[in-house]
């Protein structure tokens, strides 16, 4: 397959769409990215890397960054996180208050923002030091040490979080938050703060499309752990939007309001997108595009 050929193609016909959609204003401090930001970086299960456009510029990974925290969370707590959160799609809005009064504080999915914030209050219990620890585990798995938080991009959505505020304080109310509010919330918003470029970022999922194991040889999770992860990711992944992503592309990813997202074809490859401007639903409208073309293509989807 002639990636750096196909990834070209994508790019070129990408650019030339008209443009649609609207960098996200939720976060101050994320409104003010250039909208015609656009990369894409693939990486084969045989270490190959072919990136185009600004794939090596980092930007805020934001809600992709959820599928990293579930996946240490199982990595040390195994079904016992089912316990708190579910794993159905929620058919609402990321940041919905309203299922949780109905579903007695259990979270539908470690995806949206209420199921987020119980696997960071897991996160808070079991890490020594939660947000030194997490960034160690992200460092490990995408063998790059250069990944840090943006304080400024966590300061600002502390700033304004209001509704995420709302949730953790709802979710401990139903006791589903063992430990303070304002320290759950504070390692949920620098976790959403994670720069990464998309080569950094596809490194980091590459153990999600190698049966558990990182682009460094060291089992993450097992082999079991990442088909779970990665169905969680196929089926809730993108917002009230995985059906379309699913119809669209047919690969497990995961997108978040920075523009990026991350995708996988077990045992084949991991693909990361970058560009700011998004749908109404809250996923990059390029990005989306780019990932569709890539796997009709190639003919690579895992349907
Ligand atoms: N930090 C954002 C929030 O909690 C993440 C949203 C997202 O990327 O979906 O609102």
């Amino acid at each position: 397959m002639n990636y750096e050929q196909i990834l070209k193609e994508i790019y070129q016909e990408s650019k030339s769409l008209p443009t649609f959609g609207n960098v996200s204003t939720s976060i101050p401090e994320l409104a003010k990215i250039d909208g015609n930001k656009f990369g894409i970086h693939l990486t084969t299960i045989n270490h190959q890397d072919f990136g185009i456009g600004d794939s090596g510029e980092k930007f805020s990974i934001q809600s992709v960054s959820k599928a990293l925290t579930v996946a240490l969370a199982f990595s040390f707590l195994d079904e016992k996180v089912w316990e708190r959160v579910g794993v159905e799609p929620s058919g609402s809005a990321f940041n919905s208050l309203v299922q949780l009064e109905y579903e007695k504080g259990i979270p539908r999915n470690p995806f949206i923002n209420a199921g987020a914030l119980v696997i960071a209050d897991m996160l808070v219990s079991n890490l020594e030091n939660p947000k030194e620890d997490f960034l160690k585990f992200i460092r490990k798995i995408s063998g790059c040490q250069a990944i840090n938080y943006n304080l400024k991009v966590a300061k600002s959505e502390k700033e304004t979080g209001f509704r995420n505020a709302a949730l953790a304080n709802f979710l401990k109310s139903f006791g589903n938050i063992n430990n303070n509010v304002e320290t759950v919330l504070d390692f949920y918003f620098h976790q959403c703060s994670l720069e990464m470029t998309c080569k950094e970022l596809a490194h980091s999922f590459f153990f999600f499309a190698n049966e558990g194991k990182s682009i460094s040889g060291e089992q993450i999770l097992t082999k079991s752990q990442v088909k779970r992860l990665n169905a969680l990711m196929q089926t809730c992944g993108f917002y009230d939007e995985s059906g379309e992503f699913t119809y669209k592309v047919g690969l497990p990813g995961k997108s978040g309001i920075g523009g990026g997202i991350a995708a996988l074809f077990p045992k084949n490859f991991v693909v990361a997108t970058w560009s700011p401007r998004l749908n109404e639903k809250g996923n990059s409208e390029l990005g989306m595009n780019a990932l569709e073309l890539l796997t009709t293509k190639t003919g690579m989807s895992i349907f």
